[in-house]
C-alpha cells in the first residue's frame, strides 16, 4: 500500500494473494489492509490537499502528462503483469496500458481549463461570479476488467480538478495499480496526493463511507454494490459517480452491411473474453440477414485463439475466476434448456495446457428467446446470444426494457434511421456503425441502473468539481 508517500505493509501483517486466472498459479501478493490503514491514508489525503489544490493547474497539469509519459516507458512490463494477474491477451493489454496513459495526458491538459462564470448581477452594484473547486478528498474504487484505465481514468481527472485521492482496486488485480502508483511515484507527486489501499474490500468501503472527510465516492463494479453505496452515502450525503452493470444491445438493421456489423460485434462481443461493462450483451438482426450474420459470426467466433494471453496470437483469455465461469455456464444451460442452439463454443475449456485456468469457449447461440436469461441479465463472457426480428418498432421498445442503460450498438445504413434510434435508445452511449466508445475526450456512462455521473472529458473532471456562487456587492 502507498500511503502519505510511504510503501507499508498491513497492520496485522496480513495478504491477499493474485492468482492467474489462466492457469492458476501465483503471480503476487498484496498487504490485506483495512479500516485502520483506510482512515491512514483519507488522514493523508487531507494533509495534502491544501497544498495540491492550491498549485497551479498547469502544474498538477504537469504530474500527469509526466505519468502518462512513465506509463508509455513501462507499457511492456505493464501490460504483461496486467495480463498475469487478469488474463486478457497481450495485445489488449498494451492497448488498455496506452488507453491509461491517454488518459493521463489528456487531463494533464484539461486542468488549465477549469473556469468559471461571471453573471448580470440582480441590482447595479451586485457581481455574481460562480466558480469551481475541488469537491476535497475523493475515494476512487476500481474493478478488474480494466485493472489499469480504470485507475487512470478516474485518478487523473480528480488530480487535475486538484483532489487529493484514496484508490481502492480491486482484489482480483491489485498489481496494475501498484505498478501504476509506483510510477505516478516516479513523477515527484508530493507526498498523500494519491494514496493506495489493498484487501478487505466492505471494510475499506465502510471506513471510506464513514469518514467525513472524504467527500465524494467514485465507484466501477457492479449494480449491486454500487446501491449498496448509494444507500451508505446517504448518511453523510457524499458524492457519487457510480459506473454500475448493463445489457448492451447490439440492432442490425435489414438495410446494414452484414460484414461490417460481424466483424464490429466479434470484436466488441469478444474483447477481453466478453468481460466488459458497455460490451454487447445480445446481438439482434433482422429476419432478412440473420442466416447471413450467424454464418459470418460463427465462423469468425470459431476460429478466435484461445490461450494464455502471454503467447502470441492468443485472442480470447480465461473468465477471470471459477464464479464468473460458473455464471457463464448456468446462462449458457438456461438457453439451451428453453430452446437455443449452439452453433460453436458453449462449453468449458479444460483440456491440455488450458486444464488449471478458468476458460470458457467462445459461444454462439442462436434461437435465442426473450424468456432466456441470456437476454435480462449481464452475461460477462465470450458469448453471443443471437435474437432475430422483423419489426423494428417494436425491436427499440424491447432493448429499452430493461432496468440498464449503459451503451447500445446498432447499423444501419439509413440516415434517418440512424437519428431516430440513437435518439430513441435510453442508453447513456450509443454507437452508430461502429463500436469505439471509451475515449478521453467523451463523456462514459450510463442512465437507469447503470449508474450516475460521467467519466472522460470536461465531464469527468464537474464529478470532482463543486460549484460555489460568490454574490459581491460593490
Ligand atoms: P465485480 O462484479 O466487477 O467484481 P464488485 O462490485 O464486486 O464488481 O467490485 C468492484 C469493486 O468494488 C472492487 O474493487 C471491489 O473490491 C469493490 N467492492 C466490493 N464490495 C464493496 C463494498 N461493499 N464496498 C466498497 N467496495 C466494494
Amino acid at each position: 500500500m502507498w500511503i502519505g508517500g510511504q510503501w507499508m505493509d498491513s497492520e496485522t501483517g496480513e495478504t491477499i494473494t493474485v492468482i492467474n486466472p489462466a492457469n492458476g498459479e501465483l503471480v503476487g501478493s498484496v498487504p490485506k489492509g483495512g479500516r485502520t490503514e483506510t482512515e491512514q491514508a483519507v488522514r493523508a489525503a487531507e494533509q495534502a490537499f491544501p497544498v495540491w489544490s492550491g498549485l497551479t493547474a498547469a502544474d498538477r497539469g504537469s504530474y500527469l502528462k509526466k505519468w502518462a509519459e512513465e506509463i508509455r516507458r513501462e507499457r511492456e512490463p505493464l501490460a504483461r503483469l496486467l495480463t498475469f494477474e487478469q488474463g486478457k491477451p497481450l495485445s489488449e493489454a498494451l492497448e488498455e496500458v496506452d488507453a491509461a496513459a491517454d488518459f493521463s495526458e489528456w487531463y494533464g491538459e484539461e486542468a488549465k481549463r477549469v473556469t468559471g462564470e461571471i453573471l448580470a448581477g440582480s441590482k447595479p452594484k451586485q457581481r455574481i461570479l460562480v466558480i469551481r473547486q475541488p469537491v476535497g478528498v475523493a475515494a476512487l474504487i476500481t474493478p478488474w476488467n480494466y485493472p489499469a484505465t480504470m485507475v487512470t481514468r478516474k485518478m487523473a481527472a480528480a488530480l487535475a480538478a486538484g483532489c487529493t485521492v484514496v484508490l481502492k482496486p480491486a482484489s482480483q488485480t491489485p498489481l496494475t495499480a501498484v505498478f501504476l502508483m509506483q510510477l505516478l511515484e516516479k513523477t515527484g507527486l508530493p507526498p498523500g496526493v494519491a494514496n493506495l489501499v489493498t484487501g478487505a474490500a466492505s471494510e475499506i468501503g465502510r471506513a471510506l463511507m464513514e469518514n467525513r472527510s472524504v467527500r465524494k465516492i467514485s465507484f466501477t463494479g457492479s449494480t449491486e454494490v454500487g446501491k449498496q453505496l448509494i444507500q451508505s452515502s446517504a448518511g453523510q450525503v457524499k458524492r457519487l459517480s457510480l459506473e454500475l452493470g448493463g445489457n448492451a444491445p447490439l440492432i442490425v438493421f435489414s438495410d446494414a452491411e452484414v460484414d461490417r456489423a460481424v466483424k464490429a460485434a466479434v470484436g466488441n462481443k469478444f474483447e477481453n473474453c466478453g468481460q466488459m461493462c458497455n460490451g454487447i450483451n445480445v446481438i439482434y438482426v433482422h429476419e432478412r440477414l440473420v442466416e447471413e450474420f450467424l454464418q459470418q459470426l460463427t465462423e469468425r467466433v470459431r476460429s478466435l485463439r484461445v490461450g494464455f494471453g502471454w503467447e502470441p496470437g492468443t485472442q480470447i483469455g480465461p473468465v477471470i475466476d471459477e464464479a464468473g465461469r460458473e455464471k457463464v455456464a448456468e446462462l449458457v444451460r438456461d438457453a439451451v434448456m428453453r430452446g437455443a442452439r449452439v452453433l460453436t463454443g458453449g462449453r468449458l475449456l479444460t483440456d491440455g495446457q488450458l486444464a488449471n485456468g478458468t476458460f470458457y469457449a467462445p459461444t454462439v447461440l442462436s434461437d435465442v428467446t426473450y424468456d432466456m436469461r441470456v437476454t435480462q441479465e449481464e452475461i460477462f463472457g465470450p458469448v453471443a446470444p443471437v435474437v432475430s426480428f422483423s419489426d423494428e418498432e417494436e425491436i427499440l421498445k424491447r432493448v429499452n426494457d430493461t432496468p440498464y442503460g449503459l451503451a447500445a450498438y446498432f447499423f444501419t445504413r439509413d440516415i434517418q434511421k440512424a437519428f431516430m434510434a440513437a435518439e430513441r435508445l435510453e442508453f447513456g452511449m450509443v454507437a452508430v456503425n461502429g463500436t469505439s466508445l471509451s475515449v478521453p475526450q467523451a463523456p462514459f456512462g450510463g442512465i437507469k441502473e447503470s449508474g450516475q455521473g460521467r467519466e472522460g472529458g470536461h465531464y469527468g473532471m464537474e464529478e470532482f468539481l463543486n460549484i460555489k456562487y460568490i454574490s459581491m456587492n460593490l
